[in-house]
């Protein structure tokens, strides 16, 4: 798939200054204001062993 836009870049909140990117969220170079997504992508370990029988 292609990357993220340049229009989802995030907002401060409070002055509205667009927000950059940092480790793990986005903070805003005019007040400091720090956005830290909670959404985390966990995979569930799925568990398949290979059932093919020979023969
Ligand atoms: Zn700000």
């Amino acid at each position: 798939m292609d990357e993220l836009d340049d229009g989802a870049q995030l907002r401060c909140p409070a002055d509205g200054i667009l927000m950059r990117d940092i480790d793990g969220g986005w903070e805003c170079p005019e007040c400091g204001h720090v956005i830290a997504p909670v959404v985390k992508i966990v995979m569930p370990p799925a568990f398949r062993g290979p059932t093919v029988h020979g023969g």
